[in-house]
This record gives structure tokens, C-alpha cells and sequence, in this order.
């Protein structure tokens, strides 16, 4: 497998799977966060292809701009509109939900933005690990707290929150002392809005071993000095040695899953984790 291999790949109609449910329809509002790029854009794309409207925020615009044209190029029966705001700044959480609300019944909340950053403990910046923890945990717990209410106020007053958790919220590697910190963070917001949604708003997390998006292709080399290894063999070894279907996840396979979650199908998981890790945490040599 090549450098070439792990690359994101452009998304078709076909790869969009299609599930019946009465709740998805223009009138019904899924918030998608790091919707500019990787595994955001795919359940952006995936949303969207089941008619649901899609509002999309992501502090890269262009990224944004690029899934609206995605969309568009697709004939996608939902419509994506970009919020374009900076998940470290309240402000922009605050006005992001309500932009999101104003589109129509706001009912779905996708967390997907993320960062990396790869140092050992005794190395990691404290301002590095302040950021990270601020997108990703902190503004899950903001933005749901803030669309709990919009989600309660629709007819039914049903929802569902959706975190991107990884295999690192189940394990870890080591030098991402502030990613793993954060996604066994987001499995307890999971829990903790199941708990507190009596059914009616539920929450799952989704945990994946690598998925082919810009911020795997970015820590490749960092990857490889830190191991002291070839990118190539980081690739090989680090990336899909564990997995037993040897195969990277593609984005898409995973905005899937966030449908599923949010659709009646999903009606049964509330507070659980969709482990699609192709059988790295769970198994080993
Ligand atoms: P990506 O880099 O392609 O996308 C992340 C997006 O988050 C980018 O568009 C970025 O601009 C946005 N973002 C970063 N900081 C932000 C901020 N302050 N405000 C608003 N947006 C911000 O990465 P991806 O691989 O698609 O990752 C998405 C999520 O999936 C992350 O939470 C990541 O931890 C998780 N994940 C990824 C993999 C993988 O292998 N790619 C595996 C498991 C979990």
C-alpha cells in the first residue's frame, strides 16, 4: 500500500447508501461539524443524500465551499449550507446552532472536527493540548447542549447527537496523550446524554481504525520520525498491521454510519459505540 492508497477519494452517488426513514426530509436539520473535509464532508454528503437539510461549519471555508460544490455536482435531494466558525470561540458555537436551527427542525448533531498532534507526555504543549481538548470535547459538550433544547422542541421531540470517537477511544498509542484523553472524553458525553435523554434523544459514538483523510496523510511523516521508521512502513505496519481486513476505511464508509445511527434503525443504540475497527482493538497476534 502507497502513500497514493491513503489518500481521501472523491465521493460518488453510489457510495451513499440510502436508508428509509420518515424523519429524513428537507424539513429536518443535521449540524455537521468539520464538514470542510474527511469523514465531516462524507456524513455531510451522506446526509444529505437522504434528504436531510445539512448545515455544515468548519473553520476552513474553502474546505466548506468545496462539499457545497460536491453536493451540487451530485444532485443530492438535501441541501448543504455552510457556517463557516471557529469551534475553539463560544461565540461561534453559539451562532453556528442558531444558524443551524433557523434552517428548519434542528434533530441531528454530527461531532466529527478533530486534530492531531504527536509528542510523549513530557513533551506535549500545554496550549497544544488546550486546543485540541476545546474541539474536541468541549465543543461536543457545547454544541449539544445547545441543540438539546431545538431537538426537544420539534414535534416529536426526538433527536440524536453522533461523536466521531476512533480506536483511540478504546485504546491507545502512544505520543496522543491529548487525542486519547479526548476520545474516551466523547464516549462519556455519549453515555451521558442516553442517560440523560430518556430514549428520546439518544447519542452513539463511532470508533474506526484509519480512515483515508487529510489529517492521516499530515501525520504520516511525524509518525515515522517519532518511530523511527519509514512512512511506508508506518503505513503498512502502524496503520493496518493490527486490522485483520486489511483495508483503510474510506470516508464515506463512515458518514454511513452516522446515518444509521441517526435513522430508525439506529433506534435501539443509545449510548453505544459502533466499533468498526475491521478487528484491530478486539483481537491480536
Ligand atoms: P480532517 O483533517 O480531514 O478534518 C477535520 C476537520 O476539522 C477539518 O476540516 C478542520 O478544518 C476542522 N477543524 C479543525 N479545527 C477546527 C476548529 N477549531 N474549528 C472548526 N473546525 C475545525 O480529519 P478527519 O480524518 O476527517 O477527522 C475527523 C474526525 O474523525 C476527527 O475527530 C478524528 O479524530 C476522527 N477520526 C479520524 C480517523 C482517521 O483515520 N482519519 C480515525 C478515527 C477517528
Amino acid at each position: 500500500m502507497s502513500q497514493e492508497q491513503v489518500s481521501p477519494p472523491t465521493i460518488t452517488n453510489e457510495d451513499i447508501h440510502r436508508i428509509a426513514d420518515d424523519a429524513f426530509t428537507g424539513r429536518n436539520v443535521c449540524l455537521v461539524t468539520g464538514g470542510g473535509s474527511g469523514i465531516g464532508r462524507a456524513t455531510a454528503l451522506a446526509a444529505a443524500g437522504n434528504g436531510l437539510t445539512v448545515a455544515i461549519t468548519d473553520i476552513d471555508e474553502t474546505g466548506l465551499e468545496e462539499t457545497v460544490a460536491r453536493g451540487e455536482e451530485l444532485g443530492l435531494e438535501g441541501e448543504i449550507v455552510p457556517i463557516v466558525g471557529d469551534l475553539t470561540v463560544d461565540d461561534d458555537i453559539e451562532r453556528i446552532v442558531a444558524e443551524a436551527a433557523d434552517l428548519g427542525d434542528l434533530k441531528y448533531l454530527a461531532n466529527v472536527a478533530g486534530m492531531q498532534h504527536i509528542d510523549s507526555i513530557e513533551e506535549f504543549p500545554m496550549e497544544t493540548y488546550d486546543r485540541l481538548h476545546r474541539i474536541m470535547l468541549r465543543a461536543p459538550i457545547y454544541l449539544s447542549k445547545l441543540c438539546m433544547p431545538h431537538f426537544r422542541d420539534t414535534q416529536n421531540g426526538q433527536g440524536c447527537v453522533g461523536n466521531m470517537a476512533s480506536v483511540h477511544a478504546h485504546y491507545v498509542t502512544s505520543d496522543k496523550v491529548a487525542y486519547n484523553v479526548s476520545k474516551f472524553g466523547l464516549r462519556g458525553l455519549t453515555q451521558s446524554i442516553a442517560a440523560e435523554g430518556d430514549g428520546k434523544i439518544r447519542s452513539f459514538s463511532v470508533s474506526t481504525g484509519y480512515v483515508k483523510t487529510p489529517l492521516v496523510t499530515a501525520q504520516l511523516e511525524d509518525t515515522a520520525e517519532q518511530r523511527g521508521i519509514s512512512v511506508q512502513e508506518v503505513i503498512e505496519d502502524v496503520m493496518v498491521g493490527q486490522s485483520r481486513v486489511k483495508e483503510m476505511m474510506e470516508p464515506i464508509d463512515v458518514g454511513n454510519l452516522f446515518v444509521l445511527g441517526f435513522s430508525d434503525l439506529g433506534r435501539h443504540l443509545d449510548g453505544g459505540d459502533l466499533l468498526f475497527d475491521g478487528g484491530m482493538t478486539l483481537t491480536y497476534e
